[in-house]
């Protein structure tokens, strides 16, 4: 079956090493609460001067959470196709600035085949007429951005998300859920979905696109690699659907008590790439993604970050010194999301 991307359908086979789960263009700000000190540091662009102060916590600067330069981002796209790259999934949503024509652009200028998304993310970002809408609204809105296009652009989404979700699930969440459950099992397409990093939602999320008719195995359960639990993991694969370790390229730490809406120590890759080794060795190889999410612009290589061809150039030798194949390598960044999305 054809993979639907922002320049038109292509064969499933011509997807090549694909990355999961990113943003091309994203601004995050909306959900970044300004901190009760340091305001004047908050407010700083971020340069290379004093990108030092992101290096743990990511929020330190507003400006992190926001990537808007199309020069910049075509220049990463390339980045990511001469390391090898061929697709990227976008599922940057409307709420935190997806731009159909700006990734028309960026694809046509860089090679770089994207995906796009659709639906609505979490709580905090999103508009009344969200809230007020209902299930089926919601839907015919995710299965027209699918089939018809994004509003007046013409430009087709090919996968349903990130889909939010709050460490509590909140009424209007579990709404877009349902919707995008619907809008699934309509089109046949796949649904991303953001759990909170600390919770363990996952089961819930599955259980509720179950209902509306999703296979699991057009699921993807996001970010379960940012504090590493493997008995959720084993329950979330157990049901069938895919785990994705989205957060290769994050390794942070910020204090619980600092009150900051990321609080904790984030897994290191290593530690990410060990945990999917075992999992591989159980037998799970063909439920798992691996991403980065980039969604910080510290993450860009234009400020001294990873960019998106961090997989590539490490995360792929992590893999292969703890045992997987250059095989199952390839398994995980093109069949997999070759699979999920078709
Ligand atoms: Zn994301």
């Amino acid at each position: 079956m054809a993979i639907q991307t922002v320049l038109g359908e292509i064969p499933a086979e011509k997807l090549g090493v694909t990355l999961a789960h990113e943003h091309i263009l994203i601004d995050l700000r909306p959900i970044v609460a300004e901190p009760t000190e340091r305001k004047e540091v908050f407010y700083q662009k971020l340069t290379m001067a004093n990108r030092y102060l992101v290096y743990n916590d990511p929020y330190t600067l507003l400006d992190n959470a926001l990537i808007d330069s199309e020069e910049i981002a075509i220049k990463e796209m390339k980045l990511f196709k001469a390391a090898g790259g061929v697709s990227v999934v976008d599922v940057t949503l409307d709420e935190i600035a997806r731009d159909p024509l700006a990734l028309q652009r960026i694809s046509s200028a860089s090679g770089v085949n994207l995906v796009m998304g659709c639906g609505h993310y979490t709580n905090a970002s999103l508009p009344e007429a969200v809230h007020r809408a209902s299930v089926n609204e919601l839907a015919k809105g995710m299965i027209d951005d699918l089939t018809v296009g994004v509003r007046d652009t013409g430009v087709k989404a090919g996968v349903i998300g990130e889909i939010g979700t709050s460490a509590k699930i909140t009424d209007t969440e579990r709404k877009v859920l349902a919707a995008a459950g619907i809008a699934a099992a309509e089109t046949g397409k796949a649904v991303q979905v953001h759990t909170a990093l600390y919770e363990e939602n996952g089961i819930e999320v599955i259980e509720t696109l179950k209902r509306y008719g999703v296979s699991p195995q057009k699921i993807a359960i996001d970010h379960v690699d940012v504090k590493l639990r493997e008995d959720y993991l084993y329950k979330l694969l157990d049901m069938g659907a895919y785990v994705e370790f989205d957060n290769f390229g994050k390794e942070f730490y910020i204090s619980a008590r600092s009150g900051a809406i990321l609080n904790e120590r984030f897994a290191y890759d290593l530690e990410r790439a060990q945990l999917i080794a075992k999992l591989v060795k159980r037998g799970y190889l063909k439920q798992i993604l691996i991403t980065n999410d980039i969604c910080l612009k510290s993450m860009l290589c234009e400020y001294g970050g990873n960019g998106y061809g961090h997989i590539l150039k490490t995360v792929k030798d992590m893999l292969l010194d703890q045992g997987l194949s250059e095989r199952d390598f390839k398994t995980l960044v093109e069949n997999n999301v070759a699979e999920f999305l078709e």
